[in-house]
């Protein structure tokens, strides 16, 4: 028993006083750790762009708007399932390359849950690393976070309805302009600050694969429903 009671109290002293020690170092770190590494998200760059539903040739759906710049202007592409109708509700959407999602939330108006993903990719005609922001409107449900990196072809969300407003569809934009976010008033109808997706993702099907993640702008977006993204 005596020698029961000696063991417990060297345990205390070789395992139960380090793993204190760890504990407070943990919190120490903790404490000061965040703000360095959120300074800088980093991003692998784009190895290629795929479409964002029936992966990853865009098999079994169809475009029934695509991106208009003068008015009626619509900012992006609606893709929607062959068979028509809500028969597309509930099928995944994924991001169309690797990037870090910059915005993921209900900001309910017109919209419903929308995801922002920010994609690195080297231009090969310049050979310079841009950005470029996708979006996807009008989700159904969302399986992506902000500050969440994604990889090309992983799910991000589901098609959906923006609850009852529309026909399950989904709403496709990609930017040039990575600080239009939520918020397009006065943003210049013009192809330097949008893409006409399914052309950049054709231009852009398969880049070199490259190893280096380079660090990502944030806080390029302004406040929308209350949200404010990465
Ligand atoms: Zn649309």
């Amino acid at each position: 028993m005596r020698n029961l009671f000696r063991n417990i109290q060297n345990l205390h002293g070789r395992i139960l006083r380090p793993a204190l020690l760890g504990f407070f170092l943990m919190l120490f770190l903790a404490a000061f750790a965040p703000t360095t590494a959120l300074a800088a998200p980093k991003v692998n760059i784009a190895d290629g762009f795929d479409f964002p539903v029936g992966k990853p040739d865009a098999k079994n759906y169809y475009k029934s708007r695509g991106l208009r710049l003068r008015s009626p202007s619509h900012f992006g592409e609606d893709w929607n399932g062959r068979a028509g109708g809500n028969s597309d509700l509930g099928d995944p959407v994924y991001s169309c390359a690797d990037g870090i999602v910059t915005f993921a939330h209900n900001v309910k108006t017109g919209w419903g849950n929308v995801v922002l993903i920010r994609h690195a990719y080297r231009d090969p005609s310049s050979g310079s690393v841009k950005f470029i922001d996708s979006l996807y409107g009008h989700l159904d449900k969302m399986s992506a976070k902000v500050g969440q990196s994604v990889k090309r072809g992983q799910q991000i969300g589901t098609i959906g309805t923006n609850f009852g407003m529309y026909p399950a569809h989904l709403h496709f934009e990609m930017r040039h302009n990575i600080n239009i976010g939520m918020d397009r008033n006065g943003v210049p109808s013009t192809m330097d600050h949008w893409a006409d997706p399914s052309q950049f993702i054709t231009k852009y099907r398969r880049l070199n694969r490259e190893w280096r993640p380079v660090a990502v702008p944030t806080g390029t977006y302004k406040a929308f429903a209350g949200f404010k993204g990465l």
